[in-house]
């Protein structure tokens, strides 16, 4: 396994060159990449490659622990997918589900306009008036932005609280740290940067107005305990531990991803959960960014209804990406059926012209870690089981279609 395990990430590192976004994270034998990068192996030569080591892969005996199981599943669904996207770089072309199943090992559910138009009922009734519901939202969002001179001393606090809640309950490597940038010009609002020996460099996007929200939002999702502790996790759990060079690498299109932004976004619950969120942002997060902490109740309990919408983005994706509409009706929909100002929404057409299925990482991925995690008994009632089960997933080689609970 451990030949095979190293071939797939040279083959990583090979598509990594013809594909600049395909390798988010690497720190395995610097050579390995130089070398990658000195042979230029063509696409057809990754297909043949990548399929002949999955062959060897699969052919294997299964091995008797459940790690080592979770290890040789989780080479054979890398590497399908790795063949999947060098079909994409040829020029094939998969509907959005096609493409999603191909490369996250996953489906999101398709909804219906009338799904969507029940909870924008209920938000119109919360903001009634003329004109577009987007615009009268967003008018009463406005006094919920960070002050950009207050940004970095909010987000801080949140990081330092992210923390804080993550050390009490899983053991982080020794020495782990992450330093924070702000950026303009990107189609993401924040990135982790993973560097290997447990440090991230993590990016902010200041283009659009950041709203009170994304402090813990960002800190979680990023930070602690999503992406920097998850790629921390690996690397103490099966790259130094165990010695599984596979885990060195991270590539961006593949049913890892759906793993890391599911339990970077339920993270954000887990390590804030219920009411304690609210009351931290009223006691702590307003008060620091110069907000009325008498309206953080209001604002929770709004954007409780907006991330109801959340699937709106997947439909919008799905039928720009499947070319039933143009990027402007594209644009139009995320405004009317996800709420997003237009700025946003043209960012997030970006977004997906860059990333396409990618999206359903973040919603479909956050309730997929959420029902692994509940139906193995780590419910909201049990939090020491809640924060066992997450730490637990953040520390395997387990994909998306090995998770308890259904793939939907
Ligand atoms: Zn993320």
């Amino acid at each position: 396994m451990d030949s095979a395990a190293q071939d797939y990430v040279r083959l990583v590192l090979a598509l990594g060159v013809h594909d600049a976004d395909y390798v988010d994270a690497y720190y395995g034998p610097p050579e390995w990449k130089k070398e990658a990068e000195t042979r230029k192996l063509s696409l057809d030569d990754i297909a043949k490659q990548g399929t002949a080591v999955r062959e060897r892969v699969t052919s294997m005996s299964s091995p008797s622990g459940e790690m080592e199981r979770l290890r040789q599943v989780y080479l054979d669904r890398q590497l399908s997918s790795l063949l999947a996207r060098v079909r994409m770089l040829k020029g094939e072309r998969l509907s959005f589900d096609e493409e999603s199943k191909a490369l996250y090992d996953a489906v999101a559910p398709t909804y219906p306009e009338s799904h969507f138009k029940e909870i924008l009922t209920a938000l119109e009734k919360r903001f009634p008036g003329e004109g577009a519901l987007v615009a009268r939202y967003d008018a009463w969002r406005r006094p919920f932005v960070i002050p950009k001179d207050r940004l970095d001393a909010v987000f801080q606090i949140a990081i330092k609280a992210g923390r804080e809640r993550t050390a009490k309950r899983l053991t982080l490597p020794p020495g782990e740290s992450f330093t924070v940038e702000y950026v303009t010009n990107k189609s993401w609002g924040g990135y982790n940067w993973y560097q290997g020996q447990y440090k991230s460099l993590i990016q902010v996007n200041t283009d659009l107005p950041i709203y009170i929200d994304r402090a813990i939002d960002l800190a979680c999702h990023e930070g602690y305990p999503g992406h920097h502790v998850y790629n921390a996790l690996l690397e103490k759990h099966l790259v130094r531990d165990r010695g599984w060079v596979e885990f060195s690498i991270y590539p961006l299109f593949s049913p890892q991803s759906l793993i890391a932004e599911g339990t970077a976004n339920f993270g954000i619950e887990v390590a804030f959960p219920g009411n304690q969120r609210v009351e931290f942002e009223r006691k702590v997060l307003f008060p620091a960014a110069g907000l009325d902490p008498a309206r953080a109740s209001e604002y929770y309990e709004v954007q409780a209804l907006v991330e109801k919408l959340s699937y709106a983005g997947n439909e919008a994706a799905r039928k720009y990406l499947n070319g039933e509409i143009d990027r402007a009706a594209a644009a139009k929909w995320l405004e009317q059926y996800a709420l997003m100002s237009a700025e946003r929404a043209k960012q997030r057409v970006r977004f997906f012209d860059q990333y396409r299925s990618y999206v359903i990482n973040y919603n479909l991925g956050k309730d997929m870690a959420r029902r692994h995690i509940e139906s193995l008994g780590g419910t909201a009632a049990n939090p020491a089981k809640r924060w066992e089960e997450f730490g637990r997933l953040l520390s395997s080689p387990r994909l998306p279609s090995g998770l308890a609970g259904g793939t939907r």
